[in-house]
């Protein structure tokens, strides 16, 4: 018997909307134009998922569910100065990523909001394309040197594996889960597997030898999302107006829209984690001393940063960039009621009466001039007036302890906040829109009384340092 190489081929299936993003600005578009968010695709420009990050997912997977040990023997390391050890090359190698057929595209835009403000930011619009829920991906692997213990144990790994893959994880895209997992083996001692060894590579070669795929029934109706490690949530009755923009351009006259998803008014995701990143940041602050609330250093990070992840920070020995994936989940929400719209005409601040339109200088069309002088300020937007939505937040679970019990207890002064009036959703906040109230905070979150008491310790432990620094 000769050498022996292993095939495994997976069928991924994403129970949200997401996928890998590539940063693109489209051919011939204005420099300052929207930035586009396209998924990334292969040479052959259908939409795949990079191997690296279907590898640095799986590793994860082996590491979480055996040990940091076994996933260095699968996925290899980096020599290890300190032991002298050498490097040592990955067993698996992920060799292609295809969507099968069907996938749909959707898109998405969104805004950052300011910690500072609460706002969005100036300039941060970005439209984001994401492969649909009910897309599915076929994964080939090629696997060396495995015995066949680690071909069943990488077997029933696989078949456990619900990764979340690409940009726009915590706020409810990119959650998969396994359908099927088929494995195959070539023997190249025997002259015929040789030869199909030597003639074909890469996911053709992999199709021809593994098996038919094994579907588990009982993955096949299972929804990963619906067990998270722990859950919260949040309905929310409108007391005033909301309007969550969906960033398109309107045409003169016609009302802003209103983001919807399948034709239904919803409530994204990011702006409730914005919304409540901003205010816990807030209160955050008004506890510290020196008025900073993020004290992050490279291997220690603040709880806000803990909880909701950050992007694109630079290592100051290294000088590289890295993020870190929040361990919040938040999710889109429909709204159920019907819009309506409302309409503003904005008032002068010199006269009190409505406001104009400035004139457009440099056209000499009199009929313009006509036009833009009589037509005022005025516009609309289309509104949920009433309705209901639910906030919802999978806790994927704090490393630290502290860092958790402080969270909750953010929650539940960030949810009496919004209760009274003090932090809105969407636009027009200092008009009294976006108000919303909570009913279940007693039943979904730590008392407040809790909640007071663990902000109170923070204050003490603040005295406590100031104290110190001070002696
Ligand atoms: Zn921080």
């Amino acid at each position: 018997m000769g050498r022996q190489v292993d095939f495994f081929k997976v069928r991924l299936e994403f129970v949200e909307s997401g996928g890998v993003l590539a940063e693109q600005i489209p051919v011939g578009a204005e420099p300052e134009s929207t930035l586009q968010l396209c998924l990334e695709t292969d040479f052959t420009k259908r939409a795949h998922l990079p191997p690296t990050t279907v590898a640095g997912s799986l590793r994860a997977h082996v590491a979480a569910q055996r040990d940091a040990s076994e996933a260095r023997r699968y996925f290899g390391h980096a020599p290890d100065a300190e032991d002298d050890e050498r490097a040592v090359s990955s067993m698996i190698a992920v060799l292609g990523t295809r969507a099968c057929d069907g996938g749909q595209k959707e898109e998405r835009s969104r805004t950052a909001i300011s910690a500072h403000t609460g706002a969005p930011t100036p300039g941060s619009l970005r439209r984001a394309e994401l492969a649909t829920a009910g897309t599915a991906w076929d994964i080939s692997f090629r696997c060396d040197r495995a015995t066949r213990d680690d071909i069943d144990d990488l077997t029933s790994l696989l078949r456990s594996w619900r990764p979340i893959i690409g940009r726009g994880a915590t706020v409810g895209h990119g959650q998969a889960k396994v359908l099927a997992v088929a494995h195959g083996r070539l023997d190249l001692g025997n002259p015929a597997d040789l030869l199909s060894y030597l003639n074909s590579g890469g996911p053709i070669l992999v199709d021809d030898v593994v098996g038919a795929y094994d579907f588990d029934p009982q993955n096949e109706g299972s929804d990963p999302t619906d067990d998270p490690a722990e859950l919260y949530e949040l309905v929310c009755e409108i007391v005033g107006p909301i309007h969550v923009g969906d960033g398109s351009r309107t045409p003169r006259g016609e009302p802003s829209r209103i983001v919807r998803v399948d034709g239904k008014p919803i409530m994204l995701a990011s702006s409730v984690k914005g919304v409540l990143r901003s205010r816990m940041s807030y209160i955050l602050r008004s506890v510290r001393k020196d008025g900073e609330w993020c004290s992050c250093t490279e291997d220690d990070y603040c709880v806000i940063c803990h909880a909701f992840g950050f992007t694109d920070r630079q290592s100051r020995a290294s000088r590289a960039r890295y993020s870190y994936r929040g361990r919040l989940r938040f999710f889109d929400s429909p709204i159920d009621g019907e819009p309506s719209v409302r309409i503003n005409s904005p008032i002068d601040r010199f006269t009190g009466g409505a406001a104009h339109q400035t004139w457009p200088g440099g056209s000499d069309q009199a009929g313009d001039h006509r036009f833009w002088s009589r037509s005022g300020l005025l516009h609309s937007l289309e509104v949920m007036e009433t309705g209901r939505f639910r906030i919802r937040i999978d806790d994927l679970g704090f490393d630290d302890q502290h860092h958790g019990d402080v969270f909750k207890a953010l929650l539940r002064l960030t949810v009496e906040d919004i209760n009274d009036g003090h932090v809105t959703f969407g636009r027009g906040g200092t008009r009294g829109f976006g108000r919303v109230n909570i009913g279940n905070a007693d039943d979904a979150l730590v008392p407040l009384s809790e909640a007071q008491a663990t902000l109170r310790t923070l204050i003490d432990q603040e005295d406590r340092t100031r104290d110190d620094t001070l002696a």
